[in-house]
Parts: structure tokens; sequence; C-alpha cells
């Protein structure tokens, strides 16, 4: 046949179709031989986990923590959102065995409402705790203080924080304690404690007595008597400020009473 005659549109389909063949065969090799095989326990572990992705455990998401318990042997109880229930389901599907770790809640460590903890001057940048910061420092008179813009309340998948009257407050009961809140606080005013802890000092304010009076109502102005009466070093003198150690358990209504500026509570 002589190829001049040949129709030129039936030959360029030819063309085409020999391609479409040799990079398709080339491609069924590649899928063949190529091949990345998945262990599909991962799969199944990370259908166990709540996949909330909240990053409580340290990982990425709940992909990212499968793969880790499959993969590289880690922990297993370190889903917060998923409780014992997860934990028991992780034990069954691995053939292990796990304690759960004491669930934690997150809690602000500030009392100075907008009553208690005056402003230095009006804000008016948009609602966020670190745009706040950034001007002036931060438009509380304690520079140690809750903004109460709600930084932490927007990224809690839980719902779990309040902004009252310009002060957050985590409430423990829907707190799953994923510790996404942690991280939003350009105050460091957030941490995560077990749940079983009842006694709180409300306060991180670094200045000394005086300066925290003529700030908020209910400062800690390092007067030692709770540290006194914690006398395990539950509650502990870190400078001028009470610390509550949370690996201690304590429950001595009497530092909560004695606190003459009530910065110690229980909640
Ligand atoms: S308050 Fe919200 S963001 Fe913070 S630990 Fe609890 S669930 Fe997570
Ligand atoms: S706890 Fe921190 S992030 Fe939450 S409102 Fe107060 S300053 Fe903002």
């Amino acid at each position: 046949m002589d190829i001049a005659n040949v129709n030129p549109v039936a030959l360029t389909a030819l063309a085409i179709g020999l391609i479409g063949l040799v990079c398709g065969a080339a491609l069924a090799l590649a899928a063949r031989f190529l091949a990345v095989h998945e262990d599909p326990r991962i799969g199944q572990v990370a259908d166990i986990l709540p996949g909330a992705n909240c990053g409580g455990c340290a990982y990425a998401g709940c992909a990212d923590y499968a793969k880790a318990i499959v993969l590289n042997d880690a922990a297993i109880n370190l889903c917060a959102p998923g409780g014992q229930e997860v934990l028991d389901k992780l034990c069954a599907f691995l053939g292990k065995t796990a304690e759960a770790a004491e669930k934690k809640t997150a809690i602000v460590l500030c009392g100075g409402d907008s009553g208690k903890a005056p402003r230095r001057f009006a804000y008016n940048g948009v609602a966020d705790c670190a745009a706040a910061q950034a001007v002036h420092g931060g438009d509380k008179r304690c520079g140690y203080g809750c903004l109460g813009y709600g930084s932490c309340a927007r990224i809690c998948p839980a719902g779990a924080i309040e902004i009252a009257n310009g002060l957050a407050k985590v409430h423990k009961n829907l707190c799953i304690g994923c510790g996404a809140c942690v991280k939003a606080c350009p105050r460091t005013l957030i941490q995560m404690i077990p749940v079983s802890r009842t006694i709180h000092v409300l306060c991180r304010s670094r200045d000394k007595g005086p300066v925290v009076k003529k700030a908020c109502s209910v400062g800690c102005i390092g007067c030692t008597r709770c540290a006194k009466i914690a006398d395990d070093g539950q509650i502990a003198m870190d400078g001028p400020l009470a610390v509550v150690d949370y690996a201690k358990p304590f429950d001595n209504e009497e530092a909560v009473e004695k606190c003459p500026t009530h910065c110690i509570v229980r909640a």
C-alpha cells in the first residue's frame, strides 16, 4: 500500500491510537511493578480513631497517628477525644493492652474579667488576641492576663470555650482535651491539666504585688499563704507567683479561703 494514498485523517487516528496503546501498556506495567502497597491495618486503625484531626496526640491528624501506630509502634493511648472507647477498640484490634491516660482538660489561668482587670486603652483592631497583643503589648493593664478576643474559642473544635465579660473560660464537660487552644493563646494562659484537679491559681502575672494590685483585683500578689498551706509543694512560689503543681493531687479548701485576692478558686 502506498502510504501517500492513505487518508491523512485515518493515519492520524491510527498514530494516536498506537501512542495511546503504548502509554496505556506503560502505565499498566508501572502500576503492576512500582505500586506501593500500604499496610491495610493503617486504614482500619484510622477508621477506629474518631477523625477529629485535632493533633492532640502530637501527630498531624488521625491518619498520621494511625500510620505511626501500625508502622512505628506508637503508644495507642494518646487519643484524648477517643477516650476509653477508642482505646478498647484499638486494644482489641491490635491485640495489645494499654492503660488510658487520665483525661485532660484545658484551663485558662486568668480570672481577670473586664470588671476586675481594666483596660489601658480602647483597642479597635481585629478581634484576635495575637493582633491585640501586637498593639502596644495588648490593651489590658495587666500584661499577663486574658485579652478576651477569643482566639482560643475560635480554634476549639468542641465549642468548649466561652468568652464572657472579656475573659475566656473552658467548660470542662465539653473539652475533649485536644490542646488546640494552648497554642492559640499569645499570652500562654492555657494549660492542659488532669480533669480531677479542682484547685487553681487563676493568675500568671510575674509582676510584684503592688503592680498586680493596680492592674487586677483578683491577681496573685505573692503573699505565700497558699504555699504554706500546701506544704508538700502542691502550690509553690515561682518568684512572685503561686503556681499549682498539677502532678500532685491537692484538695485543701483552706488555700481557697485564705487567699486574700481570691485568685485561688475551686473549679
Ligand atoms: S478547650 Fe477546646 S481546644 Fe482547648 S483542649 Fe479543650 S477541646 Fe481542645
Ligand atoms: S485565653 Fe488567650 S487566646 Fe483565649 S481569649 Fe484569653 S488571651 Fe485570647
